[in-house]
C-alpha cells in the first residue's frame, strides 16, 4: 500500500496528529475568551473542515472539479435526518414518507453509517458516469455531471416533501436533540485528515495524482486513471457523508438550501484559497475563509457604522468576499496559498533527507531472451490523407533500432500506433507471439512497450522520484518481470540522485529529458520507444543521452527503437536503421548501408535541409 513507510505512514500520522491539535487547540483558544456564539462558530468551522478535506481527497487527487460534493452532503444530510429523528416529531412533518420510514429510528450513530452507505451508492453510478465521460482534470464533462448532481438534488429536497418536508419547514430534530458534546467531531476531524494523508501517500494516490497531471502519459505508463478515480470519490465522499451528518446534527435541521450553492461555494472557496492539492492548505483555507466571512459579517452588522459605506457593509457583504476570494485566487493564485506544501512531508524531508543514501549503480544483469517486436503492413489515414502506407519493421529486444525520417515522415505516428494511441487503419503488430493491435494503450504498456514523448510529457508537479515511482508502482502491482532496478537505481543511474526532491517542473531540458527515460525504464519494458530523446539538446547533451540510453537499455534488458531526424545521432547510436519518408519506408539497414543508400541521401537530405 504504501513505498516507504516512514514517508508514507508515520510522518503523515504525525503531522496529521499536529494539524488537528494546531485546529482544534486554536479553536478551543478563541472560544475560551468570549461569547458562547464563539463555541459554535468553531463548532461550524470543525465540521466545515471535514467537509472541506472529505472535498480535497477526490479534486486534489484527480484534479477533476466537482460541484457536486455538497449534493452528496444533501444526500447523506437528509438519510441521517431520516432516521435519527423521533418517530413523533415526523408523525408531524412527513407523515406519508414512503417505506415508512417515519417509523423508523436509528441512534445517530447507526444514522450516519447509513447516510455513508447511502451516498456511496450514489457516489458509484456518478463514478461510472465520470468513468465514461473520459474525466480528467480539467475535463468539461465531469464538471457538468457533478453540477447536475447538485441541482437534482436540491430539486428532489424541494419536491419531495413526503420524504423531506420540503423547502419551509424542513426536517428539524427538537430541542435538546442536537449534538451534545464535540467529540464526534474530533473523532470524525482527526479522521478525515489522517486518511486524506494516508490516501495521498498511497499507491492509489500517487496513481491518481499521476492522471492528474497528464491523463495521456498516465496511460503511457500503464495506468487507468478511472480506477483510482472511482476509489478517490468514494473515500472522498464516505467523509463528506460523515461531515454532513454532522452538521445536520449539530445545527438540529435540515432544508433544501443547507447543501447547496452557498455551501458549495464556501467549501469551494476554502479549498481553492488554501491550495487544492494539499490537505494542510484544505485546513489553511477554512480557517481563514471563517475568519474572513465573520470579519465581513462584522463590517456589514449593525455594530459598525460608517458613513457612506452603507452601499457595502451589508447583509450580501461576507458572500461577495467569497466570491472575490475566489476570482481573485484563481486569477492571482489559483494554486492556491500553500500549493501542494504539506506539513508533514516537509517535516520529513527536514529529518530525514540527509539519512538517504545514494545507492551504488546497479551491476549490469544478465540480459534476459530476446523478444520481436513486428509490425506489418501498417496504414493509417487521417481523414483523407495517409500519413503511413503500410510499414513494416521487426525489432529484437538485444537490439537498438533507428528510425530516421525528415519531419512530417510519419515516425510519431508510427510510434502512436504501436503504443495504442493512434489506431491503424490496417495492419497489426505483434510482441513475441502476442498480438496487441486495438489494445488501449495502458495495456501495451504494461506489455512491455513503453514510449517516451516528442514534446516531454512529465507529471509535471510530481517530485523526480515520483515520476519514476508512479511507473515503478505499476509495474510492481501488476506483477510485471521482477525488478531488476530499486527506484532509488533507476534514478541514481539516470544521473539525477541529487535532483531527486525536485518537481520535475523545476528541471532543465536535459534532466527532464533523462527523467522520461528514467520513468519508462521503470515500467520494466522489453522495448523503449523514444521519439526523439535528443532533440533540442546540444552535442555533448547528445552524446551523454546516448549514453544513458544504452546503458538504461542494458541495465532493464529491453530493445530501442528511437527515432531522430538527425543522421549523425541516429549512425552513432543504432545497430539498424529504418529510413521513413512520406509515410513510407524507403530504406533499411545497417548505419553504413543506408549512409550510402542514393534514395535516402536524395530524399532525407533534400527535404532535412528544406526542414532545419
Ligand atoms: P514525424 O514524427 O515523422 O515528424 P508525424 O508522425 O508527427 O511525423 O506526422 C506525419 C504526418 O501525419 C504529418 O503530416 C502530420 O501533420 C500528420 N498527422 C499526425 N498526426 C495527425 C493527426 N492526429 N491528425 C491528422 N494528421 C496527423
Ligand atoms: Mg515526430
Amino acid at each position: 500500500m504504501f513505498s516507504n513507510l516512514k514517508r508514507d505512514l508515520v510522518f503523515p500520522t504525525i503531522g496529521s496528529g499536529l494539524l488537528f491539535a494546531m485546529l482544534v487547540g486554536g479553536g478551543l483558544l478563541y472560544s475560551s475568551f468570549g461569547a458562547t456564539s464563539r463555541a459554535d462558530l468553531v463548532t461550524a468551522l470543525l465540521v466545515n473542515a471535514i467537509m472541506v478535506v472529505g472535498i480535497q481527497i477526490f479534486i486534489g487527487n484527480t484534479g477533476i472539479l466537482s460541484f457536486g460534493h455538497v449534493g452528496f452532503g444533501a444526500i447523506a444530510g437528509y438519510a441521517f435526518a431520516v432516521l435519527a429523528i423521533a418517530p413523533a416529531r415526523k408523525s408531524t412533518v412527513i407523515r406519508n414518507a414512503p417505506w415508512n420510514l417515519n417509523e423508523v429510528q436509528l441512534s445517530p450513530v447507526m444514522a450516519g453509517l447509513v447516510a455513508v452507505v447511502v451516498s456511496l451508492l450514489v457516489a458509484v453510478l456518478i463514478g461510472f458516469g465520470l468513468a465514461r465521460s473520459g474525466a480528467a482534470s480539467g475535463a468539461v464533462a465531469a464538471t457538468v455531471i457533478t453540477l447536475a448532481l447538485l441541482e437534482v438534488t436540491h430539486e428532489l429536497a424541494i419536491n419531495w416533501t413526503d420524504l423531506t418536508g420540503g423547502d419551509r419547514a424542513g426536517l428539524s430534530f427538537r430541542i435538546g436533540q442536537t449534538i451534545e458534546s464535540r467529540w464526534p467531531i474530533y473523532l470524525a476531524l482527526f479522521g478525515a485528515i489522517l486518511i486524506a494523508r494516508l490516501f495521498a501517500q498511497s499507491k492509489t494516490g500517487l496513481l491518481a495524482q499521476a492522471g492528474r497531471e497528464d491523463n495521456l502519459a498516465a496511460r503511457a505508463m500503464g495506468i487507468n486513471p478511472t480506477v483510482q478515480q472511482m476509489v478517490a470519490l468514494l473515500v472522498s465522499v464516505a467523509i463528506v457523508a460523515v461531515a454532513a451528518s454532522l452538521r445536520v446534527y449539530q445545527i438540529g435541521n435540515i432544508t433544501p438550501n443547507f447543501f447547496f450553492l452557498e455551501y458549495t461555494l464556501l467549501t469551494l472557496v476554502m479549498l481553492i484559497v488554501g491550495g487544492r492539492n494539499s490537505v494542510t492548505g484544505a485546513l489553511l483555507g477554512a480557517v481563514i475563509i471563517t475568519i474572513g466571512s465573520e470579519f465581513t459579517r462584522y463590517l456589514a452588522g449593525p455594530s459598525v457604522s460608517i458613513p457612506g459605506t452603507d452601499w457595502i457593509l451589508r447583509d450580501g457583504l461576507s458572500r461577495i468576499f467569497l466570491g472575490a476570494a475566489m476570482v481573485g485566487f484563481m486569477i492571482f493564485r489559483s494554486s492556491g496559498l500553500v500549493n501542494d506544501w504539506e506539513l508533514d512531508q516537509w517535516l520529513y524531508r527536514k529529518t530525514q533527507s540527509g539519512r538517504e543514501t545514494a545507492p551504488s549503480l546497479p551491476e549490469v544483469p544478465e540480459p534476459p531472451a530476446p523478444i520481436r517486436l513486428v509490425v506489418e503492413d501498417v496504414t493509417v489515414d487521417f481523414g483523407g490523407f495517409r500519413a503511413l502506407t503500410s510499414v513494416g519493421i521487426t525489432a529484437s529486444s538485444d537490439e537498438i533500432i533507428g528510425l530516421i525520417g525528415p519531419n512530417g515522415a510519419g515516425k510519431t505516428t508510427l510510434v502512436n500506433v504501436i503504443t495504442g494511441m493512434v489506431q491503424p487503419t490496417e495492419g497489426k503488430y505483434f510482441l513475441g507471439d502476442k498480438q496487441l493491435d486495438g489494445a488501449p494503450p495502458r495495456m501495451i504498456a504494461r506489455s512491455g512497450l513503453v514510449r517516451t514523448f516528442q514534446n516531454l510529457r512529465l507529471f509535471s508537479s510530481l517530485t523526480v522520484r515520483q515520476n519514476v515511482e508512479v511507473s515503478w508502482t505499476v509495474a510492481e502491482s501488476h506483477h510485471l518481470e521482477k525488478a531488476n532496478l530499486s527506484v532509488d537505481e533507476i534514478i541514481r543511474q539516470s544521473g539525477l540522485w541529487e535532483l531527486r526532491h525536485r518537481r520535475a517542473s523545476e528541471l532543465d531540458y536535459g534532466n527532464s529529458r533523462r527523467l522520461e527515460l528514467a520513468r519508462a525504464a521503470a515500467l520494466r519494458p522489453r522495448f523503449l520507444l523514444l521519439d526523439e530523446p535528443t532533440s533540442g539538446m546540444s552535442d555533448a547533451e547528445s552524446d551523454r543521452m546516448i549514453e544513458q540510453v544504452r546503458a538504461t537499455a542494458r541495465s532493464v534488458g529491453a530493445g530501442v527503437l528511437v527515432i531522430d531526424h538527425d543522421l549523425n545521432f541516429i549512425t552513432g547510436i543504432s545497430d539498424r536503421i529504418y529510413v521513413l519518408d512520406q509515410g513510407r519506408v524507403i530504406a533499411e539497414g545497417t548505419p553504413g548501408e543506408v549512409q550510402a543508400d542514393p534514395q535516402v541521401q536524395a530524399a532525407y537530405l533534400g527535404s532535412a535541409a528544406a526542414t532545419d
